[in-house]
């Protein structure tokens, strides 16, 4: 992607996170609550998405994307997530997908694939989590044997968000299940429902982060053109997969922010019209304390994931930036989606309310993209090494 694409003016993101805006207020917020609760994919969403340009908005200008900076692209998630997160597991995990062609994929692999996800034409996500692997992904089991100008792959990949509705995953797989450091045997694979002995197997039931499709694949003998290995030379998947979570961890940031934003905003005009003791409970110093802590915590988590998402577009090393905003804001969503349901009282627990579903949705945010476990381990191994004795 060239600095060039990595820049919009003042005017094109207030117009576009305007659209962003009246697109969410018009089409998403209204289906939230019977999508969730129904678990019904929505289906409605999709062509706005791509007419707000969504499934391209970080692949580069040249393949048909808007090139977006990440400081624009978190501000778009946020806006989002304020209403239901949902949605953007629609075009957050396709775009790490588009990510890793992108950033890794050969000339012929960014131009067979990188207009037509731009586009939206197709979508799809990144397959990595098998149900004996997640965050040591270095103990992954599926195997790719080369056959001839084919690979034949073997596994079970579970947990992939856009598994059901998605058409194409960047997954990840063994080329040489003995390698040793095991991250030196792993391949990143283009691999599309097209290819025989790929299996979809079903949505995935789920507390939170409902509606959108996650779900298991396998590979039964699953035949993959050669050529479909990203970047073309075996050994760099690990490292491919993994160059793309700081972008991903900001996303997740963002979506925190929203929901953290969400929570904050349902409370505070909650607070205002409920009235306890001959006043609203606003001006009761009990729900001041819980608000003034989310005004705070919403705050911060804005301002962390836009210092993250500034350095990653200066180019700079943010893997602890990344995972700093990804941890607070995180942890921010869920903390305010709490103390709005306690403001919300009785009705914070009714399904006629949203503040549950923040509740159940931001859970997520706390275990996916590296759980908030492992970011505190990376963010104090980046912080020693950044400042030795
Ligand atoms: C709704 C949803 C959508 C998802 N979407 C995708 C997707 O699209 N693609 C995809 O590939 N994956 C996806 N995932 C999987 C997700 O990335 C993993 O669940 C996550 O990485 C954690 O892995 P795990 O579940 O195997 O937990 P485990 O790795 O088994 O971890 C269990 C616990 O042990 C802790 N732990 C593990 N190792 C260490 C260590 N070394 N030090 C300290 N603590 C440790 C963890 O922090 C955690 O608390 C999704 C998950 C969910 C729930």
């Amino acid at each position: 992607m060239t600095e060039a694409a990595r820049h919009i003016d003042a005017a094109s993101e207030a117009q576009l996170l305007d659209a962003v805006d009246r697109w969410v207020t018009r089409e998403v917020a209204p289906i939230a609550r019977a999508h969730d609760i129904d678990d019904i994919w929505p289906e409605s969403l999709v062509t706005g998405m791509a007419e707000l340009g969504l499934f391209g908005a970080t692949i580069g200008t040249q393949w048909g994307g808007l090139g977006l900076p990440a400081a624009t692209y978190v501000k778009i998630v946020a806006r989002i997530c304020q209403d239901w997160m949902s949605p953007t597991g629609i075009f957050n995990s396709h775009l790490m997908l588009a990510h890793c062609i992108e950033r890794f994929g050969t000339a012929d692999q960014r131009a067979e694939w990188l207009p037509r996800l731009a586009s939206g034409a197709i979508r799809g996500g990144l397959a990595l989590t098998e149900p004996d692997a997640g965050t040591d992904l270095q103990g992954i089991r599926t195997v790719a044997r080369r056959d001839g100008d084919h690979y034949v792959l073997n596994g079970a990949k579970t947990w992939i968000t856009n598994a059901v509705h998605g058409e194409v995953f960047a997954l990840l797989a063994k080329t040489d299940p003995a390698a040793e450091p095991r991250h030196s045997g792993m391949g990143l694979f283009i691999v599309d429902k097209s290819c025989p002995g790929f299996v979809t197997g079903a949505k995935l039931p789920k507390m939170g982060y409902r509606a959108i499709d996650t779900g298991q694949i396998f590979l039964e003998d699953c035949r993959v053109p050669a050529d479909r290995l990203i970047g073309g030379v075996e050994g760099q998947g690990f490292y491919q997969a993994t160059g793309g979570l700081e972008l991903g961890r900001i996303n997740v940031a963002a979506r925190g922010v929203g929901m953290a934003e969400g929570a904050l905003a349902r409370a505070t005009a909650y607070a205002q019209q409920r009235r306890t003791m001959g006043k609203p409970i606003a001006e009761h110093q009990a729900i001041q304390l819980k608000l003034g802590e989310m005004v705070t915590r919403a705050r911060a988590a804005r301002l962390l994931t836009l210092d993250a998402a500034d350095a990653y577009d200066r180019g700079a090393r943010c893997d602890m930036e990344a995972g700093c905003a990804k941890y607070f804001a995180s942890e921010a969503a869920r903390d305010n989606a709490e103390e709005a349901m306690r403001i919300f009282g009785g009705n914070g627990f009714s399904q006629d309310y949203e503040i549950e579903r923040f509740y159940r949705d931001a859970m997520l945010l706390i275990i996916g993209e590296g759980t908030n476990e492992m970011q505190r381990l990376i963010i104090a191994r980046q912080w020693v090494k950044r400042h030795p004795l």
